[in-house]
């Protein structure tokens, strides 16, 4: 079943995908903003006539008017352009409005306004009619692409110049019935799995390339370490195995895992450390970006040799607070896991053309700055 409604999940409409942007919250607080405005303006006095402009402020002309707290006329149309008989062109018109205008106060909503010109279209047509005054009220506005010198009298939220769905606005027919608003997602991430035997230094350099370059660093071992600290189920689950060294399950893992790539679909990149150690979590993976549009652009590979490694762990031990660090039967366990189930993941990575190893001897920064430079050309 396709959960369109779930916030932070990307959604798919065509060939495109959709992060969410704006709640329903917001929507409704600037919509009875923009309510109270056109009511202080007009009073009790006044009757407006609302027209909605199909179909995109249906939604939003729905909701303003049930916030109306005095007495209206509600209508809608449609602007419909066709290929006049002269030479002037496209000719423009409005279908469906049968209501008499004459000496009324009319109120537009539109959902959206962003180049102007639809809006100057409707100026033009409502500029013929013998009304008795025209206001305007759009629930969107992109400031950075309107172009028309044409006065909008109340606007909702402004925004940045990105297409738009939901509440009504659609992407080629789509869309339209989502209760949030979602942006198209213009770019795509640039995720890497960062590799490497245990102790080849993955956490403190995902962290340096994390605040570098604006990402986000999902380590699963941070995540069981936290579920255990807090005593939740995933965590009873999951110590067992990290308590001797070994994985824990691939199909726990892989659902968490999912769970925090969910969380993070509108970030720069996500650096995946510590994840995937096994070849199934390695395809899980793959289905899970391919889903939301994404991939792993590359495998960067902290390589080491082992003993040197096993004597940093030891070392980190004596500070780090984890068990598995300080007992070296586990730490050797930790790289029996590795070589019989992660190591392959080279290979994995490498068939797609995407694996890359850095040399993980060194100083701190020599490393970031070898690793920023295969970064730094995907
Ligand atoms: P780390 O902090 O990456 O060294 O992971 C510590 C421990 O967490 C490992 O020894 C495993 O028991 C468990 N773990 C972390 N990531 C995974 C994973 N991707 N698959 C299975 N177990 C994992």
């Amino acid at each position: 079943m396709v959960q369109i409604h779930r916030m932070n999940k990307a959604i798919k409409l065509h060939d495109k995908y959709f992060t969410h942007y704006i709640g329903s919250d917001k929507i409704q607080q600037a919509t009875r903003s923009l309510v109270q405005q056109v009511y202080n303006d007009l009073g009790d006095e006044e009757i407006p006539i609302f027209i909605g402009i199909l179909n995109g402020s249906f939604m939003f002309a729905a909701d303003f008017i049930r916030e109306y707290p005095a007495n209206c006329e509600i209508s809608f149309v449609k602007l419909a352009s066709y290929e006049g008989a002269n030479s002037s062109g496209k000719v423009n018109e409005l279908v469906g409005l049968t209501e008499d205008l004459t000496d009324k106060t009319v109120v537009i909503l539109e959902d959206i306004i962003d180049t102007g010109n639809t809006l100057a279209k409707i100026y033009d047509i409502f500029e013929t009619l013998p009304i008795k005054q025209l206001k305007l009220a759009t629930l969107f506005f992109k400031p950075d692409v309107f172009k028309k010198a044409l006065h909008i009298d109340y606007i909702g939220l402004s925004i940045p110049d990105k297409f738009i769905v939901g509440y009504g606005l659609d992407y080629d027919g789509l869309g339209r019935n989502l209760k949030d608003i979602y942006q198209i997602k213009s770019k795509n991430m640039k995720n890497i799995v960062l590799f490497g035997p245990p102790g080849a230094g993955k956490g403190t350099q995902a962290t340096l390339l994390k605040d570098h370059y604006n990402l986000v660093h999902i380590s699963t071992g941070d995540v069981f370490r936290y579920n255990i600290k807090n005593k939740t189920d995933l965590g009873m689950l999951a110590k067992s195995f990290m308590d001797v060294g070994d994985l824990v399950p691939d199909e726990v893992t892989i659902n968490m895992l999912k769970e925090e790539v969910q969380k993070n679909l509108e970030a720069v990149g996500i650096i995946f450390d510590g994840y995937p150690r096994t070849i199934s979590q390695a395809k899980a993976l793959d289905e899970c970006l391919l889903a939301k549009g994404e991939q792993i652009k590359a495998m960067i590979a902290l390589e080491a040799p082992e003993d040197e490694l096993v004597n940093r762990i030891l070392e980190r031990g004596k500070t780090s607070g984890r068990s598995d660090d300080q007992n070296e039967n586990k730490i050797r366990n930790r790289f029996n896991e590795y070589h019989t189930k992660t190591a392959i993941l080279k290979d994995y990575y490498e068939a797609q053309g995407k694996y890359f190893g850095v040399n993980g001897l060194g100083g701190i920064d020599d490393i970031t700055d070898r690793l920023k430079e295969v970064f730094d050309k995907l």
